[in-house]
């Protein structure tokens, strides 16, 4: 690849992350009748997080205003993974990552239902509410997020076993919880993670917990240990970046095993129990399990790749299955070389708002969509690295791939990317929230 084209594209992802590059977004109605459509049509969003938030903003941003947009999540505030780690170890605090969508209401006219959608009735085009009511819609858009396959950890399908050996792979209360357990451990104990085999949620992060747990133990329990129990053959994302920051930081303090997958735990003798190797006692035990497409996707069996992803069509997110019904962000299959992130999610979510408020105005859909990967991972004491790639629409596979020779990744942590991430999270709550 020519060095000018490495360049821009290089440029694009490290300064431009948030945008989608080219894209036939911001078209207006050709027509009056078009018009008219739009400002009947009635789109309602549930889940307000990473994808739904971004869907709702833009779907408003694009029909300028026109389209009637609900957006649903039983929580009144959003509380952002990207950075839980650092609560974790006590650099930050859960309200740091704590973002209001407020806004969303206020500045685009969005209407916020803090509800819980308990079924979905695609016939009739139909949700009905926790709380009780139904509403219709022209358009539903599901961003879910992920949830635990339980059924893989057995004893862990009781409630009081899963507040015990938490996952914190959804920011909040659990996240606190395993402060709680970092601090309470005693000097000399074993801290473990497991991690299951991917596709899960943010590939890097569980590694990145490991060094930021070991971040804490280093300065205040010395003679304890990070245990990290994977499921995968390798380190599946930023492999030779953390190996270099665990043998250079934390040297003898984080072990990594491959090839372990978990099939149960013992709350009595507080132990990880594997499929082929032995038991693991531990004094906090981080269980990560095997995930799929949240449950309100699951339930409306929309998850049809192995009863854990929905498939949807690139172009527009909406189901394969179910019309009318678009679905984005960590719930739906992607290729390999896409992870499950916010980052991501936001990319999906201009291209799905772009194509709905097209559809609705009668409008051509882009054929030609596009978004950035940019992941960044805080490794040392301030230090960050990150790993990024450009994506487009392959008309061969009807997938997004990656756009060949856009990959990039640090050489090592620095204190300069530790800044860029605080930079790319600020970015990304307000192109989200604001
Ligand atoms: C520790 C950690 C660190 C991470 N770091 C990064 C990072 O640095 N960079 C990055 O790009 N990504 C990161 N991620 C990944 C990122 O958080 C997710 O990929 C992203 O949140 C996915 O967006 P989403 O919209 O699919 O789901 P979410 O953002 O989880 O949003 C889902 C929303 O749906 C709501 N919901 C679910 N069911 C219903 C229902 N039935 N009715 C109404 N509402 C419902 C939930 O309340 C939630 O608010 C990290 C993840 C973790 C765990």
């Amino acid at each position: 690849m020519q060095n000018s084209r490495r360049k821009f594209l290089e440029q694009s992802l490290l300064s431009g992350y948030l945008g989608t590059i080219g894209g036939n977004l911001l078209a207006n109605p050709s027509s009056q009748s078009s018009s008219a459509a739009l400002k009947k049509a009635k789109v309602i969003v549930v889940g307000g997080g990473f994808g739904g938030a971004t869907t709702a903003k833009y779907l408003k941003i694009y029909s300028g205003g026109k389209i009637d947009v609900t957006l649903i999540d039983p929580a009144q505030n959003f509380i952002s993974c990207p950075l839980s780690n650092l609560v974790i170890n006590g650099q930050m605090e859960i309200s740091d990552l704590t973002k209001s969508r407020l806004e969303l209401e206020r500045k685009y006219g969005i209407n916020i239902v803090n509800d819980t959608v308990e079924q979905i009735m695609p016939e009739a085009r139909k949700i009905l509410l926790k709380q009780g009511g139904t509403m219709s819609y022209d358009k539903l858009v599901l961003s879910p997020g992920i949830d635990m396959m339980w059924e893989s950890i057995p004893t862990m399908k009781d409630p009081a076993i899963q507040n015990r050996f938490v996952h914190a792979m959804k920011a909040g209360t659990q996240t606190l919880i395993l402060k709680k357990q970092l601090e309470s451990m005693e000097d000399g104990g074993v801290f473990a993670i497991s991690i299951p085999l991917a596709p899960y949620r943010c590939p890097p992060s569980p590694y990145e917990r490991a060094s930021q747990v070991a971040h804490y133990l280093k300065k205040f329990k010395p003679k304890s240990k990070v245990l990290v129990l994977d499921a995968n053959a390798e380190i599946t994302s930023k492999a030779s970046l953390f190996k270099r920051a665990w043998s250079t930081y934390y040297p003898n303090m984080i072990e990594y095993r491959n090839n372990h997958t978990l099939v149960d735990v013992d709350p009595a003798a507080s132990a990880l129990l594997f499929e082929v190797q032995d038991d693991v006692k531990a004094s906090v035990l981080n269980v990560i399990p095997p995930m799929r497409a949240g449950d309100i996707a699951h339930r409306t069996k929309l998850a049809n790749i192995n009863q854990r992803w929905c498939e949807v069509d690139f172009l527009t997110y909406e189901s394969k299955i179910m019309p009318n019904i678009h679905v984005l962000g960590d719930a739906i299959q992607s290729s390999t070389q896409t992870p499950k992130s916010a980052q991501v999610a936001n990319g999906q979510a201009k291209i799905c708002a772009s194509a709905i408020y097209h559809l609705l105005a009668d409008l051509p859909i882009d054929k030609n969509p596009n978004f950035s990967s940019i992941c960044y991972s805080i490794l040392g004491d301030k230090t960050g690295a990150h790993i990024s790639t450009l994506h487009h629409f392959d008309k061969n596979t009807q997938s997004m791939a990656v756009i060949a020779g856009s990959n990039s990744i640090s050489t090592t942590d620095n204190p300069k990317e530790y800044l860029s991430a605080i930079k790319w999270a600020n970015d990304i709550w307000a192109d989200t929230f604001i």
